[in-house]
């Protein structure tokens, strides 16, 4: 947790002309600041997912509304209402389900429903782009640019996904991923010789050995880095090709795309093997990734778990495991990743659907969800209802000790502890 109470600097009033640590001038006390930025870091979130389903065309009054609201709720004296703020919070949830379910249909209605892909990891040799971040849009324009060019195009990151998207997978030069979660692009970056495209949130300050092929777009700048002006990728691709591409190396492979249709078309044989007491539980094992050590966590987690189990994934910190064989249950996959952490609405989707199958609430399912640092998408599910899930390793630092006992007391969350302890606390 922060060394400081609270930490606010937005107004002229603020103590000493430096920062409220303590109490704000204006009154908002330490409680009432966490959760205004708990909901501005929420609202980060949303508007992420928002710009881009705006890109491809989509748009919801309520969701721009709902964004106004929040922002304006934490400017200095308009509310200093604690349980009004988590109220807002929850709003934040609900704006933040919808805008993950037009991004979805949005992505599906210009890229396809994404089908299971297997994907080669490594580099295959010659010119090569490696394309990290979530933008689809930018991806899919990019693959038309280097068609008819021996320029082979890899996902980086949270791109990965995109191998499952029919519209995009058709592409010739769509070659492979190569790295991981987006916090090895510095040695991937280094260690490839590719030009490196940035699309979105989640690219950091480029090292000096590959900032000169390093390139950005939109809204994403970069010191060093070149920025892309209106799609025309022309220099990026001439960069490539000035380059030559790393060296062809040995290939490894990884599965993602599956899609809630895919996924529905096995309900009864999912429903079969539960009755049957062959699937024990499903686990929603998801988040964003950090160079904490602790992260291990999740690697450690999916490892434990009994082969009767199935783990759905999605964003970054699948990364941890999604090498791991975990071999399938007469033949469901035991793994299955579902994508981009905004695919959260997939795993929600599916949830919904297991309830209908097994006629069952929410809360009843056999379904444990385990989430690393998310503000938007854990709102979302407080907001739907979600009880009893594991957070963690590092909890939210917005979150004191009053906002704790209020999730732990509604919502029974639980901090994780060591993967052995939690496992055994779920399955009994
Ligand atoms: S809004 Fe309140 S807490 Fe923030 S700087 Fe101004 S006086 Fe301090
Ligand atoms: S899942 Fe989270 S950490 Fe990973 S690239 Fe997306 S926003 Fe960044």
């Amino acid at each position: 947790m922060s060394d400081f109470n609270m930490f606010c600097y937005q107004c002229s009033q603020t103590a000493r002309g430096s920062a409220c640590t303590a109490k704000g001038v204006c009154g908002k006390d330490a409680l009432v600041a966490r959760l205004q930025d708990n909901l501005i870091f929420a609202m980060k979130g949303i508007s992420a997912y928002n710009y881009h389903a705006n890109e491809l065309g989509a748009r919801d009054e309520e969701v721009d509304e709902f964004l106004t609201k929040g922002l304006y709720s934490t400017l200095t004296n308009v509310n200093f209402d604690a349980a009004d703020l988590i109220q807002l919070g929850l709003d934040a949830g609900e704006a933040n389900f919808k805008v993950m379910k037009m991004l979805k249909e949005a992505h599906i209605e210009k890229f396809g429903e994404p089908v299971p892909a297997e994907v080669k990891v490594g580099a295959q040799g010659g010119p090569a782009i490696i394309v990290t971040g979530h933008d689809l849009l930018a991806l899919e324009e990019l693959l038309k640019q280097t068609e008819g060019t021996d320029v082979k195009v890899y996902t980086h990151s949270e791109m990965l996904p995109a191998h499952g998207y029919p519209e995009l997978a058709k592409y010739e030069s769509l070659a492979g991923q190569i790295g991981g979660a987006w916090i090895d692009q510095k040695k991937i970056f280094s260690e490839y010789n590719a030009a490196i495209l940035g699309t979105t949130n989640c690219v950091l300050i480029p090292k000096d050995d590959y900032a000169d092929r390093l390139f950005t777009m939109d809204i994403v700048k970069v010191p060093g880095a070149t920025v892309i002006e209106d799609y025309d990728f022309k220099p990026l691709i001439d960069k490539a090709i000035e380059l030559g591409g790393p060296e062809a190396e040995e290939l490894t492979t990884i599965t993602t795309g599956f899609g809630l249709s895919t996924i529905l078309s096995l309900a009864p044989q999912i429903k079969e093997l539960v009755l049957a007491g062959k699937i024990k539980r499903f686990f929603l094992v998801a988040g964003c990734d950090t160079p904490n050590p602790r992260m291990n966590y999740y690697r450690e987690f999916v490892q434990e778990l009994p082969e009767d189990t199935i783990v759905l994934t999605l964003a970054c910190n699948k990364f941890r495991f999604n090498d791991l064989d975990l071999g399938d249950i007469e033949g469901i996959p035991r793994l299955l990743d579902l994508g981009q952490c905004n695919d959260a609405i997939v795993a929600i989707e599916l949830a919904v659907a297991l309830c209908d199958l097994f006629e069952m609430e929410l809360n009843e399912l056999p379904l444990t969800i385990v989430l690393s640092w998310m503000e938007h998408i854990l709102w979302t599910l407080l907001y739907l209802g979600k009880t009893d899930m594991f957070i963690g390793p590092v909890l939210p630092a917005w979150a004191n000790e009053d906002i704790l006992n209020v999730l732990v007391g509604n919502y029974n969350l639980t901090p994780v502890s060591t993967p052995k302890e939690d496992i055994k606390k779920i399955m009994g």
